[in-house]
């Protein structure tokens, strides 16, 4: 047995396959990045944490002795046993390593990939059709993330896909759809560009916000930042029957039919929860990169096709 080994086992360290589990449910944990753990040292204590290790077993050191240099390292034992469970965890794919993830975050960090953010969903007993909801990082799903907000702003902007085909769902189609979702929320902040309203589960896994196609999908619309809005369930649904649409000076315009509403409707309890938000000419909370603001062509076919215009209709 290696003197590491012998170690680990004297110690009565964790075995490295459930150390690897561990990391892969802290990296769900972490929304799918947590810092190289040079930097990054209160995620070696919340591991340790979780193992309930003693002070022995985190404080404990492994000498290597560099003979060429004739001098000894020290290395802790704890690290270093994390270090291996995320590079085996990287040779099978499940993480990207931070010389790969740097280039799309500008951050040196472990990040889940597709795949390792399959097996965290599983070790947690997470339903895999809950993760286009889930606002977790993923390696594969950054990348397009990166692409759809560097991409530079077009001024003739087409925001219908017409070569889309509404029965083909592939992968390549699902990334790119949670992709937009999580580039939009992510961009506003988590928040309601209309009314503000930023909440999550007490879980803290999802956010209520969604991210609203301008040009919906049933009509082709794409998965682009310039056709999407951060909005909150209850004002998602409002602009998606046309209670109110934009102006191109992102303001809002109100279906003029708001006016004849019963007395009865859009209140919650006492409160005139409706009405008391939707007023022109408010101004939308909008991300703080322009590139990402929703574009004009996608706004003028909203104010032509689904905003309610007409006082009597
Ligand atoms: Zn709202």
């Amino acid at each position: 047995m290696s003197y590491e080994g012998k170690m680990l086992k004297d110690l009565g360290m964790p075995p490295r396959k459930d150390v690897e589990k561990a990391l892969l449910v802290t990296l769900f944990k972490h929304n799918g990045t947590i810092k190289e753990f040079g930097s990054g040292q209160q995620i070696v204590d919340e591991i340790a944490n979780e193992f309930g290790l003693k002070d022995k077993q985190r404080t404990a050191f492994l000498q290597t002795t560099y003979r060429k240099e004739n001098r000894a390292k020290k290395s802790l034992l704890w690290h270093r046993l994390l270090f291996r469970a995320a590079d085996s965890l990287a040779k099978e794919n499940l993480v990207s390593r931070p010389s790969s993830t740097i280039r799309l975050t500008n951050k040196k960090e472990w990040m889940l990939t597709e795949n390792g953010f399959d097996e965290a969903l599983r070790l947690l007993r997470i339903p895999n059709t809950q993760k286009q909801f889930l606002p977790t990082r993923c390696f594969e799903v950054q990348k397009v993330i990166k692409k759809l907000t560097d991409t530079p702003r077009p001024e003739r902007y087409n925001p219908f896909d017409n070569l889309k085909k509404t029965a083909t769902v592939t992968r390549k189609s699902m990334l790119r759809e949670r992709g937009f979702r999580q580039a939009i929320i992510e961009a506003y902040d988590f928040t309601c560009a209309l009314c503000g309203m930023k909440i999550k589960s007490p879980d803290s896994l999802y956010w209520e916000v969604e991210a609203a196609h301008i040009v919906p999908h049933r009509y082709h619309g794409k998965d682009d930042v310039w056709n999407g809005l951060s909005l909150c369930r209850f004002h998602h649904w409002a602009f998606d029957v046309g209670w109110f649409t934009l102006r191109s000076d992102l303001t809002i315009e109100v279906a003029p039919k708001i006016d004849s509403l019963p007395v009865s409707e859009g209140r919650m309890g006492s409160h005139e929860v409706f009405r008391s938000i939707l007023k022109n000419d408010l101004k939308m909370i909008l991300p703080k990169q322009p590139n990402i603001y929703p574009h004009i062509n996608a706004i003028l076919w909203h104010r032509k096709n689904i905003f309610h215009s007409s006082e009597t209709l």
